[in-house]
């Protein structure tokens, strides 16, 4: 599940898409790919069930991208990994509202230095039904 194995293209033709869309889905920030030293992209099953769902977000329920990173923008990164007070008080994830916590700068906080795919907020947040259940698991 988690071992990445996809080239681009592979990927893409698995998930129906088009390489040219699979690459914007990570420059909107909906999806990080693994990334070999020689900077070649690889995914795992795992980011394909990603892809499976923003799929399914944007044909079926009709939301666009933006929406869609609006809505994972949402997520509490700051109580699933519980960061400290002070790094809050000036994280643009934290304070706004556009933009998930693994597409912001994380400078002298909590979350610098960490890869962002390996995160638990990122992974918790791979399909629609696992952003109801995590928000379900932390306000309960
Ligand atoms: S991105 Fe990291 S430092 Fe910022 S609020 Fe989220 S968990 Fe805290």
């Amino acid at each position: 599940m988690d071992k990445p194995k996809y080239t681009i293209s592979t990927a893409a033709k698995l998930s129906g898409i088009s390489i040219h869309t699979l690459r914007m889905y990570e420059r909107e920030g909906l999806i990080i790919p693994y990334k070999k030293s020689s900077n070649q992209r690889l995914y795992t099953d795992r980011d394909l069930e990603r892809v499976k769902c923003i799929r399914h977000t944007i044909n079926e329920d009709k939301i666009n991208i933006e929406g869609i990173r609006r809505v994972v923008s949402l997520i509490p990164c700051w109580a699933i990994v519980k960061c400290n007070e002070n790094s809050r008080k000036t994280c643009e994830a934290f304070n706004g509202h556009t933009k998930p916590c693994w597409m912001i700068n994380h400078e002298n906080n909590f979350c610098t230095g960490k890869d962002c795919r390996e995160c638990e907020v990122y992974h918790s947040f791979g399909s629609c039904e696992s952003i109801k259940s995590k928000l379900k698991e932390l306000l309960t």
